[in-house]
């Protein structure tokens, strides 16, 4: 990235996080932390945290996190080296830069993207001005665009010509396909990606260019749409989000976020008054958007065609609410309507189907119910029974109960029998997946039992090292991102920053949660006896389980079983002197070395 590693820190050190962050959002001192509204989603109560001698902030509500460089990259967007030019401009540091190949690779990506502007400008010209334009302006005008709106999403015409963009920019074939416009032929001749097609601009979420869907005219040839190749340097079609850049006010303000499948629904949103409308380019809904979007808002509504609606993967969208606490919901269109179509016909019906969204499992039920046939008491179970289905694929067995009464009663069945008959109605989902439905329900609830432990160890290692360090082991975390946020840590010898740095994203996010949380009042020998008890009582119930499953009844492991056990009774209470906690320690050593 070019600035010298040492001139990075310094920036980091001498920076006032605190100053930087009340540009933005009133803080003010709590306990050891300093706390405020988040600057980066709306809410009423202050879920923001600032550790001032760390230099880092977390926000409990949406998770935005990081230091000072981040902050200013998010909310300046700033590239990394321009956040760090900003803020050793206010600290009064002169930066030194490494070497220039660096350098270069932050002057590339932004050449890159000067490179699509130019095209950005480049199309819509054409469309404005090229009488061979004519088609794409008439399509356009199908569709109930004017000039103002092209000119506000930027739209454009790609020339039916073989090169007409590559003759405009005159730049390397490699910069042409670098950028995703362009390469060279069998010939030797440079080409244009995109011809003869009605060009949408992609902006990312800070409004720079990096890519285009070309929409081919009603006449024209190949597929409907083509979208920049993921080969582009500067786009990935499964991170990027078309309209976030539009759409991204209005989601902070109402807290969600329209998900459409097309740029033309996007854009007829913004018609209708719907600005929080977004699209994925080409692809269906990945893990990376689901998590980008949640940056943004915690509410997605699926606004998708009617016929495709709900076509979303059930599995993924539960497994998406649990893990980045979204919620989803469905815009109930009419049938054979996509929101691009249904703006132009009926913009109050499309803003209402928004507004009415139903939940995912919700909208899901009720088009069953729909279908279904009530009109004797044979199809009305059947009805019921399939919309049970649906039922049995979500992972919360109180929101599955509610929803099994609410069937039975619109179908007039016993909910009594409905919920028995749940028990066979899972044939997409056999009996294994129903043992690790409830397994994950279990170890969910325990983890969370744990994280707090395994938080305040985790932060005594980092506040108060000495007290812990010499404890600690691998083993006593039992989750997984504890025990490598604690590695990490081991790993750094200690340094706070240097972990952050070495580790993966959701590894770096517990740290930075750890020291933006009020600082813990334990003591580190309750703390660890209580770590200890719990990856005691763990390990007893694996053991157990391994005996059970090999029929292994060997005395070395019941004795195991047997200590463990009698370690977990013994530690109800918090030992007087952390030498009584030795023994188990040592047992935990030899055991997982
Ligand atoms: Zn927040």
């Amino acid at each position: 990235m070019g600035i010298v590693e040492e001139d990075i820190r310094r920036v980091r050190d001498e920076t006032d996080i605190v100053q930087i962050i009340n540009q933005h959002t009133q803080l003010r001192k709590v306990g050891t932390r300093w706390q405020g509204s988040c600057p980066f989603h709306d809410e009423n109560t202050p879920s923001f945290s600032v550790n001032f001698e760390l230099g880092v902030y977390y926000c409990f509500g949406c998770r935005a996190s990081g230091d000072a460089i981040t902050f200013v990259r998010e909310k300046e967007n700033l590239d990394f080296a321009g956040a760090v030019e900003y803020l050793a401009a206010k600290a009064n540091i002169s930066l030194r830069y490494t070497d220039k190949n660096e350098n270069e690779t932050k002057g590339r990506r932004q050449e890159l993207l000067e490179l699509v502007g130019k095209a950005v400008n480049f199309y819509h010209d054409c469309l404005i001005n090229q009488p061979e334009a004519r088609p794409a302006r008439e399509y356009l005008k199908s569709r109930g665009y004017n000039r103002e709106i092209a000119a506000q999403f930027s739209l454009g015409w790609a020339p039916a010509e073989w090169d007409n963009l590559a003759k405009h920019l005159h730049v390397s074939a490699e910069d042409l396909q670098d950028a995703g416009l362009g390469g060279l032929n069998r010939y030797g001749k440079q080409y244009d990606f995109f011809r003869d097609r009605v060009m949408f601009p992609i902006f990312n979420e800070r409004g720079e260019p990096v890519g285009f869907g070309g929409r081919q005219l009603p006449e024209g040839e190949g597929p409907k749409y083509k979208n920049t190749s993921d080969a582009a340097k500067i786009y990935s079609k499964s991170q990027v989000l078309y309209g976030l850049n539009w759409a991204k006010t209005e989601a902070g303000r109402l807290s969600e976020i329209v998900v459409c499948e097309g740029y033309t629904d996007v854009i007829g949103a913004h018609l209708a008054g719907i600005e929080r409308a977004v699209a994925t380019c080409g692809t269906a809904m990945t893990s990376d958007h689901a998590k980008k979007l949640r940056r943004f808002a915690p509410r997605i509504v699926l606004a998708y065609d009617a016929d495709n609606a709900g076509q979303a993967a059930a599995e993924r969208v539960y497994g998406w609410e649990e893990e980045f606490e979204l919620e989803f919901a469905i815009a109930d269109l009419p049938e054979g309507s996509d929101p691009g179509e249904l703006s132009r016909k009926d913009p109050a019906a499309l803003r209402r189907a928004v507004e009415e969204a139903k939940p995912f499992l919700q909208f899901l039920i009720d088009r069953e119910l729909k279908r279904g046939d009530l009109s004797t008491p044979e199809r009305q179970v059947r009805t019921a029974e399939e919309a049970a289905r649906l039922v049995t694929e979500h992972p919360n067995p109180m929101v599955r109960d509610s929803y099994v009464i609410q069937i039975a009663d619109t179908c007039h069945v016993n909910p009594e029998d409905l919920r028995r008959r749940m028990q066979d109605l899972a044939p997409r989902t056999p009996t294994q997946k129903r043992i690790s439905e409830e397994g994950i329900e279990k170890e969910k609830v325990f983890k969370i039992e744990i994280a707090e432990v395994e938080r305040q160890a985790l932060e005594i290692l980092l506040h108060r090292r000495e007290e812990i360090v010499d404890y600690l082991l691998p083993a006593l975390f039992l989750t997984g991102v504890a025990r490598e946020a604690y590695e990490t840590v081991e790993d750094a010898n200690g340094d706070f920053h240097a972990a952050r740095e070495m580790a993966e994203e959701s590894v770096s996010s517990i740290l930075v949660e750890v020291v933006a949380s009020e600082a813990t009042e334990e003591d580190s020998l309750g703390v660890l006896s209580r770590l200890l008890a719990l990856a005691a009582e763990q390990k007893a119930a694996e053991l157990s389980a391994v005996a059970k499953r090999e029929d292994n009844y060997d005395r070395e492991l019941l004795d195991d079983i047997q200590y463990l056990r009698s370690q977990v009774a013994t530690l109800r209470e918090v030992p007087e002197d952390v030498k009584a906690l030795k023994p188990l320690l040592e047992w935990f050593r030899s055991a997982t070395s």
